[in-house]
């Protein structure tokens, strides 16, 4: 542990992606830490920008973030010297969906740049990648993430795997980024029998628990699987969990098997790509139909047995939080297989 901390406190931290979804709570973490930190923003450097990317950029600046120009599929020359001049230890990848195989000019300017990075985090934080199957569009995403994997580990680049499972929030099968939505007020949908569980991880426990492994020596060229017991819920629970919080029950729409795949099948991105994860996870189970027990893997909890979740309990009170006119409890039975 002595080590661990001493190396903590010295590294330098790049993360690219910081005004993303997940992104924004790795870079918070990563301040919150007090450790160097550094972001790489494709956005153009100039005073007065009220876009709100802009505004959360300098908002990280304020807090002591040092900002670096580019992209990651910039010149490979470019990035290399911009990892080695700042001296740069470990690198945390959150682009989106749609740019994974930029990574790939960037995992060869780490290995360029020498001995001096100590880790590379890729942009995963969801499945295994390499187990889940799920149809198309979302193979599609994995097969990228999995070139990702195999190139970082051709170039033998230190590298950990962040799976951290579902955002806690309610799963909407349409929706990339569902926890910036409220969880449903009318009716809820429910795939298939709504009996299969997955783990939901808080956006702020993705990104302290995810700095914390990225210096931690023994992640090193590790898959982190999140499975918080707290939070490993199945649909009919989430919706229970819900009513409570609202005060009344709410109708139950089946979303079958063959909703998903078809919804998939649209090809609408990234809609159906959502589509496709929602299948695997809550028709196929892939969260749960495997175990954490291969020597290159390990579970957070078991790195940190006394830190604590979020629970989707206090997630759904923050959300409740946000409804003005909360309904009263109404004595409605909670409705079926409506379709
Ligand atoms: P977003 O699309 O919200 O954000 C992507 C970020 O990457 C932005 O800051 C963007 O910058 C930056 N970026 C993209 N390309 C480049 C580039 N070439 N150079 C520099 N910066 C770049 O991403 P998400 O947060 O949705 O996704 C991040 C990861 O998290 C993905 O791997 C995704 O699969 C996963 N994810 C997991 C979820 C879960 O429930 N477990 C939910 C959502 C995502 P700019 O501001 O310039 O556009």
């Amino acid at each position: 542990p002595i080590l661990r901390q001493a190396d903590d406190a010295r590294n330098k931290v790049l993360i690219i992606g910081a005004t993303g979804f997940i992104g924004r709570f790795i870079i918070q973490a990563s301040l919150d830490s007090g450790l160097p930190t550094y972001i790489l923003s494709r956005r153009p450097a100039f005073d007065g920008d009220d876009h709100p990317k802009a505004q959360a950029i300098k908002a990280f600046q304020d807090q002591g973030a040092i900002i670096l120009h580019g992209s990651i599929n910039d010149d490979q020359a470019l990035l290399e010297k911009m990892l080695k001049e700042n001296e740069i230890d470990i690198v945390i990848s959150v682009v989106g969906g749609g740019n994974l195989l930029d990574q790939l000019t960037l995992i060869r300017a780490i290995k360029t740049a020498g001995t001096k990075i100590k880790r590379f985090l890729p942009s995963e934080f969801g499945h295994d990648v390499d187990r889940a199957d799920p149809v198309e569009p979302g193979l599609r995403m994995y097969k990228e993430k999995r070139k990702v994997r195999r190139l970082t580990e051709e170039l033998g680049i230190p590298y950990t795997y962040i799976c951290c499972n579902s955002i806690a929030s309610w799963p909407y099968y349409d929706n990339t980024h569902p926890s910036d939505v409220l969880p449903p007020l009318h009716h809820f949908q429910i795939y298939g029998d709504g009996n299969i569980k997955a783990y939901f991880v808080a956006g702020v426990d993705i990104g302290r628990l995810t700095i914390k492994a990225a210096s931690d020596v023994r992640t090193v060229n590790k898959t982190v699987h999140f499975r918080p017991k707290c939070n490993f819920l199945s649909m009919n629970e989430l919706a229970s969990l819900w009513e409570n919080k609202i005060g009344r029950t709410l109708p139950r729409v089946t979303v079958s098997e063959n909703d998903l795949l078809a919804a998939a099948q649209e090809n609408v991105i990234p809609q159906s790509i959502v589509a496709a994860f929602t299948h695997d996870i809550f028709i196929k189970g892939c969260q749960i139909n495997f175990s954490v027990d291969e020597p290159h893997e390990v579970e957070i909890s078991s790195l940190y047995p006394d830190e604590t979740f979020r629970t989707m309990d206090e997630c759904f009170d923050e959300f409740a939080a946000k409804i003005e006119d909360k309904c009263p409890i109404e004595a409605s039975p909670v409705m079926k297989n409506v379709t």
